[in-house]
C-alpha cells in the first residue's frame, strides 16, 4: 500500500496515526517538537499554552470518545491533558512512527503529472509529493509519498495587526506568554478579550500594577458551571435548532452572568454564537472588584502612551497582543491547498478540491467540538485512503460528492465574517456530516485496542 507522510503529532496527528495503525496504512510520522501533546506540551517551542492553562471545554466534552481520561477534574491543566496525550501514544505504539525533533520544511508535488491545482478529473493519477525534514542536527531528509497529511495546528502563527504610531515599552503577542510572573508590577493592556486575552487578564490581575483590557466589540461570556454542571455537558447530543438554542442560551446568560455592559464591554452587535464565546466569567468578578478596566479599541500608540479610539489615553509598560492566530501551512505552496483570502477553502475543511493527495487535519475552529471532532476528521481521512486502494468505486463516490454542492456546516448560525471565523463549523453540523460521510465508505477495522488504562500519572495496568 502507499506510503503517507503525517506531519505534526498534537492531538490531530496523534488522532491521525491511530486511524492510519487502523486502517493498515502505512505512515511516516514527523514531528518538529520534543514529544507527542503538540500545543500541550509547553516545552515544545511551538507551543502557545501558558502556566495557568486549562481545558476550555470540559474533559468529558473534549477527550478522545476511545480513551476516556481517567480523572475527575471538569477542566484539566495542561500538565495533566499532556500525561494523557503521553498515555494515549503509549496505549496505541503510536510514538514508532514519529520521528521527532525533525520540522518539515517543504511538501512538493513531485510526479509528471503534477498540474498546479492538480487534475481536473475525479480520478486522479497517483502523485508523488516529496516531504523535506530538517533534524535538530541540522540533517536534511527527505521521501516520496503517495499522500501528505497536514496536522501542524492552527494556533501557533500570531496574528499581529498593524497600529499607528510606535510604542516605546515592551509589546508581544500572547504567544510568547507563559507566566504571570511577568507581569509583576508593570502597567499592562491587553489588547483583545477572547479566550486567551481574558485567561491572561486574570492572572495578570494578580502580578500588575495595573490592567487594562482593550476590546472592540462586546461579547457573550459564559459561566464554566451551569446549574452545578460543566455548562457544555447540558444539552449533549440533542442540538436544538440555532434560533431556539440562540433565545434560550441568552436568557440563561442573563440570569447567571447578567449583562457585559455593566462592566463597560460594548453591546455585541451579533448574536450569541455567531462568534467563538468566551468561557470565562472570573473577567466579570475581577471587573467588579474594580481590579482591572475595559478600554476602547487602540487609537495610536505614542511613546509609553495609548490612545484610545474615544480621546481617551493611557500610559504602560507592557502592551500584550491577544489578538489570535492565523493560519499557516509554511511549507507548501498556497495552490495546493486551495486558499481564498485567511483560510484554505476545503471540502469539509479537509479535502482540497484537487483530492491529488494533500489533507488537512485539526483545521477547524468550533464551539466545543473536542479532539474526538478531530478523531473523526482523522478516521474519514483514513477511510478514504483505505477506499482508494481497496473499494475505488466508493472513493469516487465520495469525490462525486465533493465536486457537488458541499454540505453547509453552520448549523444554521450566521457567523461574523471576520478572518478567524473563516473556518468555523459548527460542531453538531460538523460531527453528523463527517461521520454520515466515513459511513458511505468502508468501515475502518477496529484497531488494537488501548493496551493500558489510563490515569492522569500516567499509565497503569
Ligand atoms: C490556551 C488554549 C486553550 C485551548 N483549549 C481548548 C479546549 O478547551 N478544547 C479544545 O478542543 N481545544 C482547545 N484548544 C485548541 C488546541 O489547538 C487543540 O486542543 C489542539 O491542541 C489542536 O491539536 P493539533 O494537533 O491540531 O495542533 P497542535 O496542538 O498545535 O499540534 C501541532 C503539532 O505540529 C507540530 N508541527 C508544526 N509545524 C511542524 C512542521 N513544519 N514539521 C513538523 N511538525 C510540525 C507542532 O510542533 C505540534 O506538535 C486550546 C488552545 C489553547 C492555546
Amino acid at each position: 500500500m502507499n506510503r503517507i507522510a503525517l506531519i505534526g503529532a498534537g492531538p490531530s496527528g496523534l488522532a491521525g496515526a491511530r486511524a492510519l495503525d487502523r486502517a493498515g496504512i502505512p505512515f511516516d510520522g514527523f514531528e518538529a517538537g520534543p514529544d507527542v501533546g503538540g500545543l500541550w506540551n509547553i516545552d515544545n517551542p511551538r507551543s502557545t499554552v501558558y502556566d495557568s492553562a486549562h481545558l476550555i471545554s470540559s474533559r468529558t466534552t473534549t477527550e478522545f470518545a476511545e480513551f476516556p481520561m481517567d480523572s475527575t477534574t471538569d477542566y484539566p491543566g495542561h500538565r495533566e491533558l499532556l500525561a494523557y496525550f503521553d498515555a494515549y501514544a503509549d496505549a496505541f505504539d503510536l510514538r514508532r512512527h514519529f520521528r521527532f525533533g525533525t520540522r518539515v520544511t517543504d511538501v512538493s508535488r513531485v510526479d509528471a503529472g503534477a498540474a498546479p491545482d492538480g487534475p481536473r478529473d475525479l480520478t486522479p493519477a497517483a502523485p508523488v509529493w516529496r516531504v523535506t525534514a530538517v533534524t535538530e542536527s541540522g540533517e536534511t531528509v527527505t521521501g516520496d509519498y503517495a499522500g501528505v497529511i497536514l496536522a501542524n495546528g492552527t494556533l501557533a502563527e500570531p496574528n499581529i495587526p498593524a497600529f499607528r504610531g510606535e510604542f516605546d515599552g515592551e509589546i508581544r503577542h500572547t504567544s510568547t506568554y507563559k507566566s504571570a510572573r511577568e507581569f509583576d508590577g508593570k502597567r499592562v493592556l491587553i489588547i483583545g478579550a477572547g479566550n486567551s486575552g481574558c485567561d491572561i487578564a486574570v492572572d495578570a490581575v494578580h502580578h500588575a500594577a495595573s490592567v487594562d483590557l482593550s476590546v472592540r466589540r462586546g461579547y457573550y461570556f459564559v459561566p464554566r458551571y451551569l446549574f452545578g454542571k460543566p455548562a457544555d455537558t447540558l444539552n449533549q447530543g440533542r442540538p436544538l435548532p440555532a434560533p431556539i438554542k440562540q433565545a434560550i442560551d441568552s436568557r440563561v446568560l442573563k440570569w447567571f452572568t447578567g449583562d457585559p455592559v455593566r462592566f463597560g464591554f460594548p453591546k455585541p452587535d451579533y448574536k450569541i454564537y455567531e462568534s467563538h464565546p468566551i468561557v470565562n466569567t472570573l473577567i466579570l468578578n475581577h471587573l467588579g472588584q474594580g481590579d482591572l478596566r475595559v478600554v476602547p479599541d487602540i487609537d495610536r500608540f505614542d511613546g509609553r502612551t495609548v490612545h484610545f479610539t474615544d480621546g481617551s489615553t493611557g500610559e504602560y509598560d507592557l502592551v500584550l497582543l491577544a489578538t489570535g492566530y492565523r493560519l499557516d501551512y509554511p511549507f507548501i505552496a498556497r495552490e495546493h491547498l486551495n486558499w481564498t483570502d485567511a483560510a484554505p477553502k476545503l471540502y469539509l475543511n479537509i479535502f482540497p478540491p484537487a483530492f491529488d493527495g494533500v489533507y488537512v487535519l485539526g483545521m477547524i475552529e468550533a464551539s466545543g467540538i473536542g479532539w474526538q471532532g478531530r478523531a473523526e476528521q482523522a478516521e474519514l481521512i483514513a477511510a478514504y485512503l483505505a477506499a482508494c486502494e481497496r473499494d475505488p468505486a466508493a472513493a469516487t463516490t465520495f469525490r462525486e460528492g465533493a465536486a457537488g454542492r458541499w454540505p453547509d456546516l453552520t448549523g444554521g448560525y450566521r457567523y461574523l465574517g471576520l478572518d478567524r471565523m473563516s473556518y468555523y463549523v459548527n460542531k453538531d453540523a460538523y460531527r453528523r456530516t463527517v461521520r454520515r460521510l466515513a459511513a458511505s465508505l468502508p468501515a475502518l477495522p477496529a484497531g488494537a485496542p488501548a493496551a493500558a488504562a489510563v490515569s492522569s500519572e500516567g499509565v497503569s495496568a
